[in-house]
């Protein structure tokens, strides 16, 4: 008995050993298999069966349905070989039952010939079809049984798992069978407790089964068993972060009774909703606390995310001490300067702005302040990740539309002080469960509502037509310029480059200049453009000097101009789902009603499935959810995922009860165990090592 863990343990770390250790794995099959992604003898345990055949009935020879799969036993009456062109030979072994005759047949195996002769009692299963009015299975799994025998191999429920050339799909089952025999009986890394609790299969039975159950029943406990492993598994390390960030260090305790944030509260520049007071005090009970802030602050567009990070603004500079807010785009970080920067002097802030187009006079003159710590509030790009760029106290980080930062990057800023309160704003609603699993180490404070009289959405009418209506759209636009109001025309997304992006933006705009618009104002704003251009456009567009603004995505983020009432989007079949929606949002913002126009021929499904949702559906939390379902969580995770351990079981649309399981077992577990260092939780702690692999650091450093 006192060797069999230690044989255990040591078929565990042969998990990470090369898949060619596996019986049966040459060095033909070894590159074969490596096309598949699989290296390790984990990866081949891990390469799960996409589907079942289920062989399990056994009808009789009248009974069994074209078009089934089953499992037929009769006896052999004749084996016939036949020649039909010279490289094809065709082998017939017909069996009968007393009921009715089927043929297995066999394409150029001519050795399937030589196994079977008449009188033999044998099975054949697989898909039954119709061949000349005959029931024929064509490649059938095949066994001869004993007089008395019943079926064994066949009979069953079969994994098919995806091939590649070199490894049919029958070698790939022989493979993992042969992984399954030599390498699936290790040590269970979940703690027994939480296996009862939840009724979760054991580790090696899951694996065993996931792969051949003996029922179809069997490969969904399995399933669940992995599902809320790899769940299970990324909710610890996040949980295990998230208290490495906020439970073990000692963050700034900010004021909140200083004069700008007293100021800030007691003469606002409007009243707050009800989400954004709320948002307010989340916020600063973080800030007034010494466990440091990481938060994030959801809100669709347009529900007044800035001026909720104003007054995080203003306790930092309270606070004695400085506060960076970063934007992914330089028009966005000057749309701070230019909307924040009044109201923080007027609070008495000094603050500054800091992109890839400050002057280099101007830069260290801004360097220089930061560093002594006159400024109190530094706006900007990328631009203040840069190494010269030191702050004397930084003691908040706001990262606004924070999507479009890796993890990197939020890390980065943070990096500037020490134990800094992190408040990062993004306006792609996520749902839930997709919240849960990419920025689960955070707590989020969610903006539902919108500020009054500016509901947008229902402000918004959104309508899909095809190309050639594109007259009466241009029509529309032209009613809304003589009414005082302005509009924009985006680009078709051309998914080469930016370049080519630009390219067809610059096209339209002339076309439209000359064609459509000529008695307008018409302007043009591209990601290829001079900062200082875009910054010349934007004013104008901002200052009425502009009444049509050609633009290619690059006025999803953030862009703030309340008189632009109506929008027209190219080729919106190309766009998901966030991004229409994201869009939208930028009309409509002020008093007037906002139109938004999709030209659309989608070709696909998909596509008519998404212009359907843009135009029925205002609610920015329910497109996300039927972008998840219409894209796949696959694609959705994929973007964003930076190499955090791999979703393969779990769904993020179909397992959200597991997933709530799996983080509510999670948290508690790191409660009482941070460093997973009692007895009872090192193998989790090994399990967590390995799946989280290059991304360990992240999940330990905070
Ligand atoms: P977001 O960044 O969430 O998209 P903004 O912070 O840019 O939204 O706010 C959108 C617009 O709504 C801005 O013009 C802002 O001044 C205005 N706004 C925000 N909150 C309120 C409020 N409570 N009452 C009136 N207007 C508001
Ligand atoms: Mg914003």
């Amino acid at each position: 008995m006192a060797n069999i863990p230690t044989q255990r343990a040591e078929a565990l770390t042969a998990w990470d050993s090369p898949v060619s250790v596996v019986r049966f794995v040459d060095d033909a099959r070894t590159v074969a298999l490596e096309r598949l992604g699989i290296r390790t003898v984990e990866d081949l345990l891990r390469h799960y069966p996409f589907r079942f055949l289920d062989l399990t009935s056994t009808p009789t020879l009248a009974e069994v349905q074209v078009g089934s799969d089953a499992t037929v036993v009769g006896r052999v009456h004749e084996v016939r070989v036949k020649k039909p062109r010279s490289r094809l030979t065709i082998t017939e072994v017909g069996i009968v039952d007393g009921t009715g005759v089927l043929l297995g047949v066999w394409f150029n195996q001519p050795y399937a010939a030589r196994r079977f002769a008449p009188g033999d009692r044998v099975a054949f299963a697989g898909r039954v079809q119709l061949e000349f009015g005959l029931k024929q299975i064509r490649t059938p799994f095949a066994e001869k049984l004993g007089e008395e025998d019943d079926p064994t191999l066949t009979a069953r429920v079969l994994p098919v798992h995806r091939a590649t050339e070199g490894i049919s799909t029958n070698w790939m089952r022989r493979l993992v069978a042969e992984a399954l025999g030599q390498y699936s009986d290790v040590p269970d890394f979940l703690p027994a407790r939480l296996r009862i609790e939840r009724d979760l299969w054991p580790l090696t039975s899951a694996l065993r089964c996931i792969h051949f159950p003996e029922e179809s029943a069997d490969a969904g406990h399995a399933r669940r068993r992995l599902a809320y492993d790899e769940l299970f598994v990324l909710q610890v390390g996040l949980a295990i972060r998230r208290h490495g960030l906020v439970d073990e260090r000692k963050g700034v305790p900010h004021v909140l009774d200083g004069p700008a944030l007293t100021a800030l509260r007691d003469d606002p520049p409007f009243s707050l909703t009800g989400d954004q007071t709320r948002a307010v005090s989340e916020i600063l009970a973080d800030m007034a606390s010494q466990r440091p802030m990481n938060r994030m602050l959801l809100g669709d567009v347009g529900t007044g995310k800035t001026i909720v990070a104003a007054h995080a603004l203003a306790a930092a500079a309270d606070t004695l001490a400085q506060a960076a807010m970063m934007a992914p785009t330089e028009v966005l970080a000057e749309q701070y300067a230019l909307r924040l920067g009044p109201l923080l002097d007027t609070l008495g802030i000094p603050w500054t702005l800091l992109t890839g187009s400050t002057s280099s006079a101007q830069r260290s003159e801004t360097l220089r302040r930061v560093a002594e710590g006159s400024v109190a509030v530094l706006f900007g790009t990328h631009a203040l990740l840069e190494e010269t760029v030191q702050f004397a106290a930084l003691s908040l980080a706001v990262v606004d539309e924070q999507h479009r930062f890796g993890v990197v990057q939020r890390l980065g800023l943070r990096g500037k002080g020490e134990a800094v309160d992190m408040l990062v704003m993004t306006a792609t609603p996520i749902p839930r469960t997709l919240a849960l699993t990419l920025y689960g180490d955070l707590d989020v404070s969610y903006l539902r509502e919108r500020p009054s009289g500016r509901s947008a959405e229902s402000n918004v009418t959104t309508t899909v037509m095809g190309p050639q209506l594109r007259p009466s759209a241009y029509e529309r636009v032209r009613l809304a310029v003589r009414a005082g109001r302005q509009a924009y025309v985006i680009c078709a997304l051309v998914e080469e480059s930016t370049a080519a992006e630009a390219k067809a933006a610059v096209r339209e705009a002339e076309r439209l200049r000359a064609d459509v618009f000529d008695d307008l104002r018409v302007g043009l704003l591209t990601g290829k453009m001079k900062p200082a251009d875009k910054t010349a456009t934007m004013h104008a567009f901002r200052a009425g000097a502009i009444d049509v603004l050609v633009a290619t995505t690059v006025v999803e983020v953030g862009v703030d101009v309340p008189n632009a009432t109506v929008m027209v989007v190219e080729d919106a079949e190309r766009f998901g789902l966030a991004q229409l929606h994201q869009l939208r949002g930028r009309i409509g913002r002020g008093e007037h009603p906002g139109e938004f126009i999709l030209f659309a021929n989608p070709s696909t499904d998909e596509g008519r499935a998404r212009m359907d949702a843009i135009a029925t559906t205002a609610d920015g939390f329910e497109l996300a959810e039927r972008d998840l379902v219409l894209r796949g969580e696959g694609q959705v995770l994929g973007e964003r995922q930076h190499g955090l351990p791999e979703l393969r079981l779990a769904s993020l649309i179909r397992d959200a009860d597991l997933l709530d399981q799996a983080r509510a077992d999670a948290v508690a577990l790191v409660s009482t165990d941070p460093h997973l260092r009692t007895a009872e939780h090192l193998p989790l702690a090994r399990e967590l090592r390995r799946r989280f692999n290059r991304q360990w650091e992240w999940v330990s450093s905070g």
